[in-house]
């Protein structure tokens, strides 16, 4: 009678669209070993045998597998109501990072994605347009990103994929003619390359973009939650968000660099695209000790190789 008692009061909170986060991973099978705990719960941690996920009190990330996945709205506290006993804390997060987030992500693709066959690599910038400069090492992102996407392509294409980039010379195109390339031939996947910049010597680290869910909000732009809606791009929700977090998954595994997240934004390249797509920023060239390391071939080889990884990693979920 307890059990059941609790299983009810569960389901209820003040407003519909905030769900208990203990309740929503008992849903996804992490039951386990998910007592309710008394007192204030401050962090959280659930694990099965494929994936370890914690969420913290006000944080607007929850980390799988120890990488960052940023959320529409950050976790809370609520008091859970027990008839005739104190309350108890318990962290609630919204519907909404529930069913574009944690159920893609745990429970994997959706049934029947197939493997994408013909890749569009867009390497960001070029021509007139230089991208992020760092000066004192003479780098350009325009000329970083072309030479990381000629090699991806080799790598690619010994994978058994066919490549095609937006530019293959340092030329200028247009976000939104990138979009259109990788739609009109049809690509089954599209990766935006691209190097960060930030405050010099005080912003370092990965980051990989997938496009913001309609009627929600981007990383660090809660102001302009709900204005946009359901974009093109947004039919692949449940696939952008897995190669996004492979993807992230796979660099900060290797690089060892500071993870920044599995961020949100509409970027032009991404928002309507006709097929799964991220956008990549490996490092900052801004940050000198960062933007040091790929002035050197071997580096960038190493980063090819390992985005190539993250490909890998994406169509291996496809096919469990
Ligand atoms: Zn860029």
């Amino acid at each position: 009678m307890r059990i059941f008692l609790l299983l009810v009061l569960a389901t209820v909170v003040s407003r519909a669209d905030e769900i208990w986060l203990g309740e929503s991973m008992a849903r996804l099978g992490f039951s386990n070993n998910a007592p309710v705990r008394e007192g204030q719960e401050e962090r959280f941690e659930r694990s099965n045998p494929r994936a370890v996920v914690v969420a913290e009190r006000d944080k607007e990330s929850i980390t799988i597998n120890g990488i960052q996945v940023d959320m529409e709205r950050a976790v809370r506290a609520k008091a859970f109501k027990v008839k005739g006993q104190p309350d108890v804390i318990r962290l609630t997060i919204e519907r909404c990072d529930y069913e574009k987030i944690l159920v893609p992500l745990l429970w994997g693709p959706p049934a029947g994605s197939r493997r994408p066959l013909r890749i569009v690599l867009d390497p960001g910038h070029g021509g007139k347009d230089s991208g992020t400069v760092n000066p004192a090492l003479n780098l350009q992102e325009k000329n970083l990103t072309l030479d990381l996407a000629k090699r991806l392509a080799v790598l690619l294409q010994q994978s058994g994929h066919e490549v095609l980039l937006t530019r293959s010379t340092d030329t200028f195109v247009e976000l939104g003619d990138r979009t259109k390339f990788a739609n009109q031939v049809k690509a089954d996947l599209f990766l935006s390359l691209h190097f960060n910049a930030g405050p010099i010597n005080r912003a370092a680290g990965t980051e990989t973009y997938w496009l913001t869910p309609g009627g929600q909000h981007s990383t660090k732009d809660s102001a302009n939650a709900g204005t946009v809606g359901q974009l093109p791009g947004n039919t692949y929700d449940a696939l952008n968000i897995n190669l996004a977090y492979e993807m992230q998954r796979a660099l900060i595994t290797s690089l060892g660099s500071t993870d920044r997240g599995t961020r949100r934004a509409r970027w032009v390249v991404l928002k309507d695209l006709q097929c799964p797509g991220v956008l990549i920023e490996s490092a900052f060239l801004s940050d000198a000790t960062e933007a040091r390391i790929y002035t050197q071939d071997a580096a960038r080889q190493r980063l090819a190789q390992i985005i190539a990884a993250g490909v890998a990693a994406y169509e291996a979920k496809l096919r469990r």
